[in-house]
């Protein structure tokens, strides 16, 4: 087995995709992963999922990966634009399975430094991973508001409002907590008739039936 089989492996890139080659220099304490399509292999559509051929290839992207032992790794690769049969319109850029759409980081790197902020602050896992915070705070925002999303207030009965300040005498929060779990379930910035009525829609989105709070 090479080098390349076994980081192709365990990569675990999906089907159509290959290790091409990899770069390597200790000195620079990096490794570079590039990947690559797999000649006329096809992939979902971006769009509606239909296996659609590749129509061509993007700029060459990099994404941040679990480390390699002590080594920084980056994969390399150019994601294909597909022709769907089915949906008309320009070629689509596919969506790999190792990254979000728009994130540099791939979805392992992502899993890890969630992991890591569970347990620390934002800044202080920056420093950990050798990034800067500003490029994790996206990371930690994209999963929260996911989190929140699948979040169901169809049950909430009894709710409890605090408001605070953010910082000593800057802008208001509101805090609203389902009562009988004990579990926050929205915070709006203000603390007016504004700030109410933002939690209603909050509630509503989520399922929650103001009228029987
Ligand atoms: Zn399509």
């Amino acid at each position: 087995m090479t080098e390349t089989d076994l980081l192709q492996m365990a990569l675990n890139l999906g089907m159509g995709w290959k290790v091409d080659h990899v770069e390597f220099n200790p000195d620079d304490k990096e490794l570079h992963i590039f990947i690559s399509t797999v000649k006329g292999s096809k992939f979902e559509c971006a769009t509606c999922g239909n296996p659609s051929t590749v129509y061509d290839h993007g700029r060459e992207r990099k994404w941040r990966h679990l480390n390699f032992f002590q080594y920084e790794a980056y994969l390399h690769a150019k994601l294909p634009r597909t022709d769907c049969s089915k949906c008309n319109g320009s070629p689509k850029t596919i969506k790999p399975n190792w990254a979000r759409e728009r994130s540099g980081f791939s979805v392992y790197f992502e899993a890890f430094v969630i992991l890591l902020m569970k347990a620390m602050p934002v800044k202080k896992v920056a420093n950990l991973v050798d990034e800067h915070d500003t490029t994790l705070w996206p990371i930690l925002h994209h999963y929260v508001e996911e989190a929140r999303e699948r979040e169901d207030y169809s049950d909430v009965k009894h709710v409890g409002l605090d408001e605070t300040s953010r910082k000593k005498g800057h802008k208001y929060v509101s805090i609203f907590m389902d009562l009988d779990k004990r579990k926050v379930i929205s915070v709006t910035e203000g603390k007016d008739q504004h700030t109410l009525k933002d939690f209603k829609h909050d509630l509503m989105v989520h399922g929650g039936h103001p009228d029987t709070i």
